[in-house]
Order: structure tokens, then C-alpha cells, then sequence
């Protein structure tokens, strides 16, 4: 067949539009083929991405996870860390019970104190079985009672009880606390014991309970030591005034004084003790002569050892120095104390010895022991412990018997260690007692004791001692030994006597009044009159010479010596004796107390001190001018400055105060003196006086006078520009002391 071109052409055309058709369609399926396949891979890749998401998630969920883990494990460890530590070292003693009553842990206090090496000892056993190795089987059993009843009712328990554990020998006063455990479901998990020990809170609350009461015991003995007296007073001074005859007022005097010091002493020890309270005791160092110091406490003394007629011995050993630098008024003090307590705590007839030691010396501080021994009434050994804390008495019906403070032993005791010493007593009871203490002084600047003279040829000197007390005889002996001269001793008259016969006269004979048998006038007569040598004869006693004067003068006795003997006074009897005169004059000063001629100023506000003071004073003949305050005083001194040799100044006063008066007077005073300047002098007032060339410029003497008795009072007192102090109430001797000391010589 036959196809012409064009039809050939034709179909091939229309093959060929087909074909693309076809093509075209394909090439459409095919991009929209591509655009699903693009579709779907987008589709694929996010949700693979989604997927990776998802792993990645889980992964660190799962890490977290881990890490929570550890975190967990580490805290519990940590817990677990501080719970050991906790049980090792908590001072409490904590048992941790479990579910079935046996130990889990313990802390290790317990196990110390019952006494166990190791917590396998405790852990696994029911708390009454561990109670049982290490306490006594009735508080096992009374424990173990109240832990079951802590478990019955699932409550928290508490039980008191004194017991020892570990077997101690100690009693401890325990709380116990029982709290049942819980765990987090509510189920019973076990108890925790814990044994409080209240031993210390307890004894402190005893302690203070005691002290609490020992003050309120002591203020009401104060009460009682401060009404006492004030009773004698105010009963005594109706008694003075209503008195007809002259004996009967000075007798009520007389009660009056003795009550008005000892209620002084009293207010003192209040202080004192106040003062030791707030740790403000303070001591004032000076030199002082150990003699002098003891001859004044025991003027103080002697008078009540013979009111109760008891046998007063001081010795004192020759080694102590003869002067030290110390505080002397509390050394006095504390001795004072003990010889007073030694004297009232002993009946009469009794006997009462004061010793002195020289222990040693390093540096020139010097250790000396003093010892005061009585044959009182002793103190046994559970009161002995008490004695020195204040407040305390040996018993309560102590102080109703005797009276005091309570009060003494403690202030002693805190003076004698601010001296670097110690106190203690020996004691027993019915027997008496021994106060020994010692302290430490610096060695004073003063010449040695005085020595014999070289004068007389002591070789040939021979001396008698005659006293029924054989530690006087034996002080004696120590006396002349240590003086190198001859001393024969006698116990009775008669044995004097034999000794004389025998022996021929002696040079000085010390003869004691009072002896049984022959007395020592007898024993004095005989001496002098019956030709039994040319003996000086010296009487020795403890009794005031008034009373022996006249009997022991006819006897023919030539000296008398108080009682106590102190080795001075003895050497220098015997140097005076045998014509050489004392070596070192022992505070020997010519004093008549006669102020005729000089004026003084006296600042007070108070009346009645006023006239006390006047009236004191008027025997004295020194003329007294009196302002009533600060004011009033500088006006009456800067008017006429040169009328007055010294002026008393009380402190608190009205208006203007002691403190500013004397600042005043002072600047009044530099004002003056100071040259060219023009001097404000007040109308009627007189030229100041002339100062002597070379000499320092005159100041008026003012010496406070003042019931403000401290150490800080004094210093205040000095610092405004005073020249002394007293205090009051008056000691009518210190006022005298400080007249003789600022009155100019004339
Ligand atoms: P006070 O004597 O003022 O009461 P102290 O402190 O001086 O105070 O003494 C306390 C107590 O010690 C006294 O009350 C007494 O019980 C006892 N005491 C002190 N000295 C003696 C002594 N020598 N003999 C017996 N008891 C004494």
C-alpha cells in the first residue's frame, strides 16, 4: 500500500503530538511522582528527626535518672556519715531500739560509761540485757517496764532515776526520755532512749538553793549582829541619861562604846566582804613594824582574854625581820580575826597562843607563818570544809550562841592569798584548834632588832625568869640565847627562891604577878627585902599595871612589862635595866596633845559631827572654826588664809562638795603665789603668809574627814588636792595622829 507523503507526514505528526502528549503526561506523573516522593522524604526525614528527639530524650532521662541516683546515694551516705558521727560523738547517751527492742546503735558515751570496748558488746541485745552487765538489776528492771510501756502506747515517755552505770561508785541523776520511732508509712520502726544526765544541773541547783539559803541565813543573822548592839545602845544611852550618880553613866558609857565598835566592826565586814563580792579588795603597801603591828592587835585583844581570864601566849620568832613592806591594817585584820574567834571559841581559863614563823626569804620576799591555837571548842571535819566560804558558820546555833558574821574566815582568807599565802585550819573537835596561815612581805629598809648594848659586859650578867607557864619560861630562854646572855628559869616562887639561895643574887629578875602558890609580889618582896641581893625586879602580866601598881610598888618592883612579850620591848627592858637606855626608840615621841596657839578649819555640814569633833577636841585647847559647806569654807580660808594651820574637810557636803572646796583653796592658793600678777585679795582678807626661801611653797594641810572610807574614795580625796584622809566614825587617836603630823612645829 501506498502512502502518499503528506499522509506519512500526517501520522507521524499526529504519532509525534502523541508521543509528546504521552510524554508530556508522563512527565507530569513523573512530577508529581517526584513532588510525593519529595513530600514523603520531608515526612520521613522529620519524623526521623522526631525520633532522634525521642532517643535523645530518653537518654537523658535515663541519665538523670542515674544522676539522681547518685546524688541520692551520696546524700544517704553522707546521712549516714553524720548519724555515725553523731552516736560517736554526742556527750548524750542515745540508744537507737529497733522493731524488736534490740540495740541498732548506741552512742559511744554509753559505751564508755557502762563501761564497754566495743558496740558489738551492746548492738543485737535487748536494752534490759545490756542493763543488766553494766547496772543494778532493779533499774534494768524498772527501765525495761517503762520502754515497754513506751511501746504499748506508741507515746513518748520520760522517767526520772539516780542510779550508776558502769558501777562508778558514782550516783548520777538521770531524765530518760523513751520516744517510739515511726516510719514514713505510720509503722512502729523501734525507740530511741536517751538518758539525760542532770548530776551537774541538779548539784548546781542544790548549790544554789543553798547559797540562796545561806544568804537569807546570814541576813537574818546581820539582822540579829546589827540589833544586837543597837539594843545596848539605844538601851544604854536611856540608861546614861536617866543615871543619878556619875559611875552609872560611865558605865552606861562604857556599854556604849563597846557596843557602838562592835557594831563597827560588823558594818566593816559587810563591806569588806562587798568588796571581795565585786573583786575591788585592794591592798595598800607600806613599810611597818612587824612588832608594832602585832603589839596593836593585841592591845585589841588582851582585854577580852581577861574579861574571860584565859592564858594568852605570843611568840614570836626572832628570825622574822623587824620590818616589812605590806599592808599592814589587813595583815592586822586577819589576825585580829583569829585571835577573836580563838578567844570567843574558847571558855574560860582557857588558853590562847599566837606563834610566828620565819619560813624563808628568796629576793627579799620573805614567807612568815602565823598560827593562833586555842583549847576552844574545835570544829569537826565536815564543818571544817565550809569555814572559809562566806556566809558560813560552823553551825547555825554557832552564831546564836556566840554571835558573828560568818563572814571573818572568808575576807581572811581572800587578804592572806591577795598576800600570797595560804590559810587552813587543824582541828578537833571538843579540843580547839590551830588557824595557821602564811603570807609573803618584802623584807622592810629598818635597822635590825636592837641589840644589847655594848656598854655593859654582858658576860657576867645573869638573869632570872620566873612564870608558871612554861612557854614563857622557854620564850625567855630563846630570848637570852639569842642575845648571848645567861637565863636561869623558875616555874613557881618557891623554886625562885631555892634558885636564888643556890645560886646568889641575879642581876634582873622577871617575875610573873599572878602564880599559884607564891605569887610574884610575894616572890618581889622577897627579892628586895629580904636581903637577897641588889636584883633589879621586873613585873611581867597580862593584867593592867593600874591594878597592881600599888601592891607591886610596895613590894619594892622597879619596872613592869605587858603582857605579851615581844623580844624588842624585852631587850630593851633589859639594856634600860642595866643603865644603857633602849638602842632604838621605839615610837618614843614626846607628846603632851596640847594645840594652844593653832587654829583650824573644820568643813561640815552635819551638826551633831560638828560638835563631836569640838567637844573631842577641847581638851586639846586648839581653837576650831567651822564652816558648813564648800562654799562657806573657801570664802572663810582665802579671807584669812594665815589664821589657819589646817582644815578637816568633810566631803559630801551641800552646795559645794569637799572635792571642789579643796580644788578651789588650791588655785586660790597658786593664784597667790604666782609673781606680778595681780592678786585678787577679798575684802578683809590677810596678806598670805611669806615663804621661807629655799623651802616649798605653803600649803595649807586638809585632811578629809569623811564617812567615804574605799581606797577609791582616799584617791579621789588626794587627787582634788588633799593631804590625808580619816574616817568616820571618828578614831579620836587617828584625828590626834593627823594634828600632830600637819600642825607646824613651833
Ligand atoms: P564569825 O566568827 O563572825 O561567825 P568567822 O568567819 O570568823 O565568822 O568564823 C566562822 C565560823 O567558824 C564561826 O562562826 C565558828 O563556827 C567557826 N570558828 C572560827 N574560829 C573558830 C575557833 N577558833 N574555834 C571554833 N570554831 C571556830
Amino acid at each position: 500500500m501506498y502512502l502518499d507523503e503528506n499522509a506519512l507526514e500526517e501520522m507521524e505528526r499526529s504519532a509525534l503530538i502523541d508521543l509528546i502528549k504521552d510524554m508530556g503526561a508522563r512527565e507530569e506523573e513523573l512530577l508529581a511522582e517526584l513532588a510525593q516522593r519529595d513530600k514523603n522524604e520531608k515526612k520521613t526525614r522529620r519524623e526521623i528527626q522526631h525520633l532522634q528527639r525521642a532517643v535523645d530524650l530518653e537518654k537523658l532521662i535515663v541519665e538523670a535518672k542515674a544522676n539522681q541516683e547518685a546524688v541520692r546515694t551520696f546524700a544517704q551516705k553522707e546521712r549516714d556519715k553524720y548519724l555515725r558521727l553523731l552516736l560517736v560523738s554526742s556527750p548524750n547517751t542515745i540508744l537507737l531500739l529497733d522493731k524488736t527492742g534490740r540495740i541498732a546503735y548506741c552512742t559511744d558515751v554509753f559505751l564508755q560509761r557502762a563501761g564497754f570496748s566495743d558496740h558489738t558488746e551492746v548492738r543485737g541485745y535487748t536494752l534490759k540485757e545490756v542493763l543488766y552487765k553494766c547496772a543494778e538489776e532493779e533499774w534494768a528492771e524498772k527501765i525495761d517496764g517503762v520502754l515497754r510501756q513506751a511501746v504499748d502506747t506508741g507515746r513518748p515517755l520520760k522517767y526520772e532515776a539516780s542510779f550508776d552505770i558502769g558501777n562508778s561508785g558514782y550516783l548520777h541523776n538521770y531524765i530518760l526520755h523513751f520516744s517510739p520511732m515511726v516510719n514514713d508509712d505510720g509503722g512502729h520502726e523501734g525507740v530511741m532512749v536517751l538518758f539525760h544526765d542532770v548530776t551537774a544541773i541538779e548539784k548546781a541547783r542544790k548549790e544554789a538553793e543553798q547559797a540562796s539559803l545561806a544568804k537569807s541565813v546570814f541576813l537574818s543573822n546581820m539582822s540579829h549582829e546589827m540589833r544586837t548592839p543597837m539594843n545596848a545602845i539605844i538601851g544604854m544611852t536611856a540608861i546614861g541619861k536617866a543615871a543619878g550618880g556619875i559611875e552609872r553613866k560611865d558605865y552606861a558609857f562604857g556599854k556604849i562604846e563597846d557596843a557602838s565598835t562592835h557594831l563597827l566592826g560588823v558594818i566593816n565586814d559587810i563591806l569588806d566582804m562587798s568588796k571581795i563580792e565585786a573583786n575591788k579588795l585592794e591592798l595598800s603597801p607600806d613599810l611597818f613594824g612587824f612588832e608594832k603591828m602585832l603589839q596593836k592587835v593585841i592591845n585589841v585583844i588582851n582585854f577580852r582574854v581577861e574579861e574571860k581570864h584565859q592564858n594568852f601566849t605570843v611568840h614570836i620568832d626572832r628570825q622574822i625581820p623587824r620590818s616589812f613592806v605590806g599592808d599592814d591594817q589587813r595583815l592586822a585584820q586577819v589576825i585580829t580575826n583569829l585571835l577573836s574567834n580563838a578567844v570567843k571559841f574558847t571558855p574560860e581559863q582557857g588558853s590562847v597562843r599566837l606563834d610566828t614563823h620565819f619560813i624563808k626569804e628568796d629576793d627579799g620576799l620573805c614567807t612568815i607563818q602565823i598560827e593562833v591555837t586555842d583549847t576552844g571548842i574545835g570544829i569537826n571535819e565536815e564543818q571544817k570544809a565550809r569555814l572559809f566560804t562566806p556566809f558560813q558558820q560552823a553551825e547555825d546555833s554557832t552564831s546564836r550562841k556566840f554571835g558573828g558574821t560568818g563572814l571573818g574566815l572568808a575576807i581572811s582568807r581572800r587578804i592572806v592569798e591577795m598576800m600570797g599565802g595560804k590559810i587552813w585550819i587543824e582541828s578537833e573537835l571538843g579540843r580547839g584548834s590551830t588557824f595557821a596561815f602564811t603570807v609573803q612581805m618584802k623584807r622592810g629598809t629598818e635597822e635590825p632588832c636592837s641589840l644589847l648594848s655594848p656598854e655593859v659586859n654582858w658576860k657576867n650578867i645573869r638573869l632570872l625568869a620566873v612564870d608558871d607557864a612554861p612557854e614563857i619560861l622557854e620564850y625567855f630562854a630563846e630570848i637570852a640565847r639569842g642575845l648571848g646572855v645567861l637565863c636561869d628559869t623558875a616555874l613557881s616562887g618557891e623554886e625562885a627562891v631555892r634558885l636564888i639561895e643556890r645560886n646568889g643574887a641575879y642581876d634582873i629578875c622577871f617575875v610573873d604577878w599572878k602564880m599559884p602558890g607564891m605569887d610574884g609580889i610575894e616572890l618581889s618582896r622577897r627579892i628586895k627585902k629580904q636581903g637577897m641581893g641588889n636584883s633589879v625586879v621586873i613585873m611581867i602580866s597580862a593584867t593592867e599595871w593600874s591594878v597592881i601598881e600599888d601592891d607591886a610598888k610596895r613590894a619594892g618592883v622597879d619596872k613592869f612589862l605587858q603582857k605579851p612579850l615581844f623580844p624588842s620591848a624585852l631587850v630593851d627592858c633589859i639594856n634600860e635595866c642595866m643603865g644603857a637606855g633602849p638602842l632604838i626608840e621605839e615610837g618614843g615621841r614626846e607628846q603632851t596633845d596640847d594645840f594652844s596657839g593653832y587654829r583650824i578649819l573644820m568643813a561640815e555640814d552635819v551638826e551633831i559631827n560638828r560638835e563631836i569633833v569640838t567637844a573631842l577636841l577641847e581638851p586639846t585647847k586648839l581653837a576650831i572654826d567651822c564652816a558648813v559647806n564648800g562654799v562657806e569654807t573657801v570664802s572663810m580660808f582665802s579671807a584669812a588664809p594665815s589664821a589657819y594651820d589646817m582644815i578637816f574637810m568633810d566631803v559630801q557636803m551641800p552646795e559645794m562638795d569637799g572635792y571642789e572646796a579643796t580644788r578651789r583653796i588650791r588655785a586660790w592658793e597658786a593664784e597667790q603665789r604666782a609673781p606680778g600678777e595681780n592678786r585678787e585679795v577679798p575684802e578683809g582678807a590677810r596678806e598670805f603668809p611669806e615663804e621661807t626661801p629655799g623651802e616649798p611653797p605653803r600649803q595649807i594641810p586638809i585632811v578629809a574627814m569623811t564617812a567615804n572610807v574605799f581606797r577609791e574614795d582616799i584617791e579621789k580625796c588626794l587627787a582634788a588636792g588633799m593631804n590625808d584622809h580619816v574616817g568616820k566614825p571618828l578614831d579620836f587617836n587617828e584625828v590626834l595622829e593627823k594634828l600632830r603630823k600637819y600642825l607646824p612645829k613651833r
